[in-house]
């Protein structure tokens, strides 16, 4: 039936078979989950279909996550403004996005409104 069954963890027998979410072996008749390391099998976990969740670094990498306040590491142009961004301006609540050009972190500058940054020119405050 299926390709690739793990031999039976406690008689290491070949000849195990599926039953529903168990792998039988009918040597010793022992059964175990099969949950643990079929690659296809998606949604055993609690999400659905979202298993490649990406992690955002910051420039030190610490992971970020929604919510975090970051600093400015160095001074980044914005358009239209003289000064642009200074490095060490703090940035709250940021929100992790899935940005254009490496532009991973949406957020609210102080000053400035709404922008994306990049995770590379922060840093968890
Ligand atoms: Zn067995």
């Amino acid at each position: 039936m299926n390709e690739n069954l793990p031999p039976c963890p406690e008689c290491s027998s070949a000849f195990t078979y599926e039953m529903g979410a168990l792998l039988v072996c009918p040597e010793c008749g022992h059964e175990w989950s099969a949950a643990t390391r079929s690659a296809d099998d998606s949604g055993d976990s609690g999400d659905s279909g979202d298993s490649g969740e990406k992690v955002i670094k910051d420039s030190v990498g610490n992971v970020l996550t929604d919510g975090d306040t970051v600093t400015v590491v160095k001074a980044l142009k914005v358009k239209g403004s003289p000064s642009g961004i200074k490095a060490g301006t703090k940035v709250r609540n940021i929100r992790l996005v899935d940005g254009v050009d490496g532009h991973d972190i949406d957020c609210k500058v102080d000053g400035f409104g709404p922008m994306q940054l990049k995770s590379s020119v922060v840093k968890k405050a």
